[in-house]
């Protein structure tokens, strides 16, 4: 028995078929059945560029807008669910309550899908500096440190607000305020290499479009596609 992380109440962790015969260490499941099922998953009728669910086409508003602002260099996003409200008040306990239990929520949401798809460097969306400072934890990194081995290439000046405070319209016209860290070690291979930019969720875009444009001016030839949890 277990207390799910979520409703508290306790519950008999599933096992799965794979796990009895396998040597490697699975990762104990942290919340129940029942708030799982909250999780709305995105289906498969969804953009091609960006995976967010649509009711017909192949390609979202928001990524034709991006194809005619970047002339067709659009950023291929992976997500798997959709910004419901669980996930609302999931995000707002995380992030600004500052519950940091609740990273282990979020892992077990997307753990098993990064593990099937392989890049060669995993990039965080870096938090401002105030808001690390007023968290005590950079709230993207500590999702994805447990996961996967991440270079955290990203910085982000300190003044710029964050996306979540802010109406579409002024998400979009957010300046750039990421840089490359050049304090962050890096291999040659990375200039070719096949990067995943990190975030937890993709609003409108600006974002990861932001992050991407910085790592590609720093590394022209890298492949750069980026990971939401929700879209
Ligand atoms: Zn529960
Ligand atoms: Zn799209």
């Amino acid at each position: 028995m277990r207390n799910c992380l979520l409703c508290e109440q306790e519950f008999i962790p599933p096992v799965y078929f794979a796990q009895i015969f396998s040597l490697k260490k699975f990762r104990p499941t942290k919340i129940c059945l029942y708030c799982l099922k909250q999780f709305e998953k995105l289906t498969d009728n969804r953009c091609t560029i960006c995976s967010k669910n649509m009711e017909n086409g192949l390609v979202c508003i928001d990524c034709k807008n991006w194809q005619s602002l970047y002339h067709g260099n659009v950023l291929r996003n992976h997500a798997l669910y959709r910004y419901n409200a669980a996930f609302h008040d999931l995000m707002v306990a995380y992030k600004r309550r500052g519950d940091y239990v609740l990273r282990e929520v979020l892992q077990e949401l997307c753990f098993e899908y990064l593990k099937k798809i392989q890049f060669d460097y995993y990039v965080p969306v870096p938090t401002s500096p105030e808001h690390k400072k007023k968290r005590q934890f950079d709230t993207i990194s500590a999702i994805y440190d447990d996961i996967l081995t991440l270079t955290p290439l990203l910085g982000k000046k300190a003044g710029s607000h964050a996306q979540g405070e802010k109406n579409k319209e002024e998400r979009l016209k957010t300046p750039q305020a990421f840089f490359i860290d050049k304090n962050v070690k890096v291999n040659e291979n990375i200039r070719t290499g096949k990067i995943l930019i990190l975030d937890d969720i993709y609003t409108t875009g600006r974002t990861l479009y932001h992050a991407r444009d910085c790592l590609q001016e720093g590394f022209p030839e890298a492949k750069i596609e980026s990971f939401s949890i929700c879209r």
